[in-house]
């Protein structure tokens, strides 16, 4: 609460009513911002995710429910948010995951990847960037994955969209580069690339790791680090909001086009 220096600023985080997407919109409202929540679940679990965001010190919260799986949903949200003002920060975070091999990934499960993923990236990053641009301040992070530089097994359709969104956000990248000033703080589009994070997200993978351990949660999570992630540890969600947090400050204005794994040494093997 120390540090506001994002008083003044909206977000729009994509994904916050759970997981990582949650931690970064509770990041960003301690920094002052104020935060467009987005994503799906019970209203309980909406609700929760609001009074998580206000209590962190959010100047406002409020739900955008878009389903992202929908452009038209997208546009919509988009137009709205500029109706009540500038968005100076996207964060796209909404993702979704389904493992199995490519001759048995249901193609309607590989167009639902990559709508979520990565078209719904393009999507707000088509409809916030011009505006940031034409201000000179803006801040656009795409939660990619180390599925974004390298790959495993069994994720066709998650590693297509997460290298995706690292190319997408190069491009991006580029485009916006000579935006703004020093001073005003430049328009800046990254990706973070974390490895194992402990969300709902992988418990699936967890699980059916246990499963080869008698049921053991513990001895599956160790199976899953041992596998790819040296330093043995899982990332918490706050830990990946405070390199998000970080992008946002002024001087990251020159921090841009980057995908900056946060990943236990995982990519650097
Ligand atoms: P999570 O399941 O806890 O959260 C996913 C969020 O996306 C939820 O808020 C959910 O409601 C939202 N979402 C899903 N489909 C949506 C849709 N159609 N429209 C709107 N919102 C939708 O998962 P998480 O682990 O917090 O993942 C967040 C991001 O981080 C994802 O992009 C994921 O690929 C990435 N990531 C996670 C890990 C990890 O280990 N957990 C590692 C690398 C990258």
């Amino acid at each position: 609460m120390s540090d506001r220096f994002l008083a003044g600023r909206t977000a729009l985080v994509t994904g916050s009513t759970s997981g990582i997407g949650l931690a970064i919109a509770e990041a960003l409202g301690a920094a002052g911002a104020r935060v467009v929540v987005n994503g799906l679940g019970s209203a309980e679990q909406i609700e929760a995710a609001l009074a998580a965001v206000r209590a962190a010190g959010a100047e406002d919260a409020w739900l955008e429910a878009a389903d992202l799986s929908d452009p038209a949903a997208i546009e919509a949200m988009m137009q709205r948010l500029g109706e009540r003002g500038a968005v100076d920060i996207v964060v796209n975070c909404a993702g979704v995951q389904h493992t199995a091999p490519i001759g048995e990934m249901p193609a309607a499960t590989w167009d639902k990847l990559i709508a979520i993923n990565l078209s719904a990236a393009f999507h707000t990053m088509r409809l916030a960037l011009p505006g940031m641009v034409a201000r000179g301040f803006g801040r656009v992070v795409n939660i990619a994955s180390v599925h974004g530089l390298v790959a495993s097994v069994n994720k066709s359709p998650y590693v297509a969209s997460k290298f995706g969104l690292v190319g997408l956000s190069k491009v991006a990248a580029l485009e916006c580069a000579g935006a703004g000033s020093r001073d005003s703080g430049g328009v800046t589009v990254n990706c973070v690339c974390p490895g194992w994070v402990e969300t709902p997200l992988i418990e699936p993978q967890i699980a059916a790791r246990a499963a080869e351990h008698g049921g053991d949660r513990d001895a599956g999570v160790r199976a899953l680090l041992a596998e790819k992630q040296p330093s043995g540890r899982m990332s918490l969600p706050s830990d990946i909001a405070a390199t998000v947090l970080f992008l946002c400050r002024r001087e990251a204005h020159n921090l841009t086009g980057a995908a900056v794994p946060v990943d236990g040494g995982w990519t650097s093997q």
